[in-house]
């Protein structure tokens, strides 16, 4: 229960997020995997020159050269591992079901995690996000914010990925709007608030929280910059 009341805090705080901002679910896959390790920005600007190459679709990342792809992402840093890692997608997507994402996305919500699983550089966070924002699945996306924030609330003391997944997904509504609400506001407060430092005094939950109360958020932690 207290998992879904940080949730309308936090909507009530920060409004609306609208993730995932993209026009296509081949742009959410490619966002998925090029944000690994890097910041939102620079995966924009990969995105804009793969679409300016007219790339943005799993028949042209098939077809173009490794080569080539990588200099087109080069923006998002990484880029040769990531171009070899959407180059697995695409190559798994014809290979298994003709390249076609309905195909794929089709299928029930734990065949569908395990396939993306099986493809070599889609790890559980990238899976997940995957099936919630580009196949609206009920998969709730558990990254570093989320660990560090509810640790830090005390409302979880499990670092392993599946059953901080688990304790969301039994505590929230089966709702696939609100599962992505919830992760961009996450990470919302985690850029904004929960950073290492945490810039308690200004953050929403400092009242419900573990951490702030332990340490007198008023008075030892929390300058806004
Ligand atoms: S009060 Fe501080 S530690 Fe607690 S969630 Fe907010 S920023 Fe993080």
């Amino acid at each position: 229960m207290k998992i879904h009341t940080i949730y309308k805090i936090l909507l009530n705080h920060f409004g609306k997020q609208f993730w995932w901002p993209a026009e296509t679910k081949f742009e959410i896959i490619t966002g998925a995997i090029l944000t690994q390790q890097t910041s939102w920005k620079n995966v924009e600007i990969a995105i804009r020159r793969l679409k300016i190459h007219k790339k943005l679709t799993p028949k042209a990342i098939y077809e173009i050269p490794l080569p080539e792809l990588e200099e087109i992402i080069k923006p998002s840093g990484f880029y040769k591992i990531k171009a070899r890692r959407l180059k697995n997608f695409v190559n798994f997507l014809f290979e298994n079901y003709d390249g076609d994402l309905n195909k794929l996305s089709s299928l029930d919500e734990s065949l569908l995690r395990k396939q993306l699983l099986s493809v070599n550089g889609i790890g559980k966070e990238t899976a997940d996000a995957i099936m919630l924002y580009a196949f609206d699945k009920l998969s709730f996306v558990v990254d570093g914010y989320t660990i560090r924030i509810f640790s830090r609330l005390g409302l979880i003391n499990e670092i392993g990925y599946e059953r901080v997944k688990r304790i969301f997904e039994t505590n929230l509504p089966k709702n696939v709007e609100i599962y992505k609400e919830y992760h961009a506001l996450i990470v919302e407060l985690g850029k904004n608030f929960c950073r290492k430092i945490p810039k308690c005094l200004y953050c929403p939950l400092k009242k419900r929280c573990k951490y702030a109360n332990n340490y007198d958020a008023t008075k030892k932690i929390g300058k806004k910059n």
